[in-house]
């Protein structure tokens, strides 16, 4: 099992409870994600975030954009419902969200929290009274709210006079940390404003997303230091495949490790029919290889080199890691502590007797030249050595008996 890492403690936010769900405080860090269908599509958005829910995610926002939206929100809740999906349904509201709320209650009703950008509410007065009327619609309902600012959407007025406030300064700031003010002050002026319309702060999630990871941390720095709220972390539109992955994972470990961020979004581009839970794998995987939650065993596998030229070990890895992803919901509840496990497949006896004696299970194919034989070590031990074409069938049967054996629940 993974051992915690030296993390710094927490930052000691306020726990905000959504739905079942509760994001702050002492609770592990909370995985989210966003379908991106057309919510007005209810069969689409309903086997969305049943796909989103099944691969782990613990909330999932929906964008509430028109009438349409508003209106299959309900039906969506209802239909998930009927199919045992309980995920807390997170509404994203921008420019007429006050409207949709009036008008809609059964949709107010229906989301566990409403997801408020402070910079597309509207306009001087009308973007107080429209923020106030949302955050009266959540007291009414008793829901939380997330203040999610945005830099493509900061708020031009607040923005622009922190700009000039800076130009009269005798050794003025750059622009870049005038905007990150401007972001955080964002954040803080409306919570504050949520408070004085009576929302409490167990009410209050604030995020300001950035899309560049520098940004990102300087941010969230700022954030931390000057308040307790529940803090959402995510890199906002950070981009496609690898790109994506790497930059909102390097923006938010150096954030997590020092204790900051209560739920996370990894806001990957999906590739052309690509999958949208890939965004909840990434999340679950940061967490995890952080030693911060376990969702899933992982397979530690090693890159290969020219000492192995078969791909043998390369499908081994790939075969386990879908075999115990695929087997986790039945270990979940059989099993529970089943997804500390860890696993190793390594390519030949130079680093895979090692690599596999610190798994829980882990097994050293022959590399080239080496005896067609592949020693499985347990706890550290070595215990048995697969030959032939059945070795793949084997080791899954060796770690099925393992989790079996060892996390089976204990009877009362
Ligand atoms: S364990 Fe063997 S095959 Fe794998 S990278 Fe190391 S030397 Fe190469």
């Amino acid at each position: 099992m993974t051992e915690p890492l030296p993390l710094s403690p927490r930052h000691g936010t306020v726990p905000v409870r959504v739905g079942p769900v509760v994001v702050g405080g002492d609770a592990p860090i909370v995985v989210q994600s966003m379908t991106n269908t057309d919510t007005a599509d209810v069969e689409a958005t309903v086997a969305q975030v049943a796909d989103l829910a099944r691969a782990g995610s613990e909330l999932v926002r929906i964008t509430v954009d028109r009438e349409e939206s508003a209106r299959a929100v309900p039906r969506i809740r209802d239909a998930l419902a009927a199919s045992g999906v309980t995920v807390p349904l997170v509404g994203d509201f921008h420019y007429i969200g006050h409207q949709l709320l009036t008008k809609y209650p059964d949709c107010a009703q229906a989301l566990a929290k409403y997801r408020i950008n402070p910079g597309n509410v509207g306009f001087r007065e009308k973007r107080d009274t429209q923020f106030a009327t949302m955050v009266e619609i959540a007291l009414e309902n008793g829901k939380p709210v997330r203040i999610g600012v945005n830099w493509g959407s900061l708020d031009q007025e607040l923005a622009t006079r922190l700009m000039d406030e800076n130009a009269r300064l005798a050794q003025p700031k750059t622009a870049r940390q005038v905007t990150h003010e401007a972001l955080v002050q964002s954040a803080l002026l409306s919570a504050a404003r949520a408070e004085e319309l009576g929302l409490g702060r167990d009410r209050i999630i604030l995020s300001c997303k950035v899309s560049e990871v520098q940004d990102l941390i300087a941010v969230y720095q700022l954030l931390a230091s000057r308040s307790d709220y529940a803090l959402h972390l995510g890199l906002t539109e950070a981009g496609m495949g690898s790109k994506g992955i790497v930059a909102s994972t390097a923006a938010m470990a150096v954030l997590l490790q020092q204790g900051i961020g209560d739920t996370i979004r990894v806001s990957l581009t999906p590739e052309p029919g690509g999958d949208r839970t890939r965004e909840v794998v990434v999340a679950q995987e940061m967490l995890q290889t952080m030693g911060l939650r376990a969702f899933s065993p992982l397979v530690t596998a090693c890159p290969g080199c020219g000492r192995t030229t078969s791909t043998v070990f390369q499908e081994l890895a790939e075969q386990i890691q879908s075999y115990v992803r695929a087997r986790m919901p039945e270990w979940r509840q059989a099993y529970p502590g089943a997804e500390g496990l860890n696993l190793a497949v390594m390519g030949c006896i130079v680093n895979g007797p090692g690599e596999s004696k610190h798994a829980d299970i882990g097994i050293s194919l022959p590399g080239t030249g080496e005896e067609p034989a592949a020693p499985v070590f347990i706890d550290g031990r070595k215990t048995v050595t697969l030959r032939g074409p059945g070795i793949a069938d084997e080791f899954k049967k060796i770690v099925e008996d393992y989790v079996q054996s060892r996390f089976a629940r204990k009877s009362a």
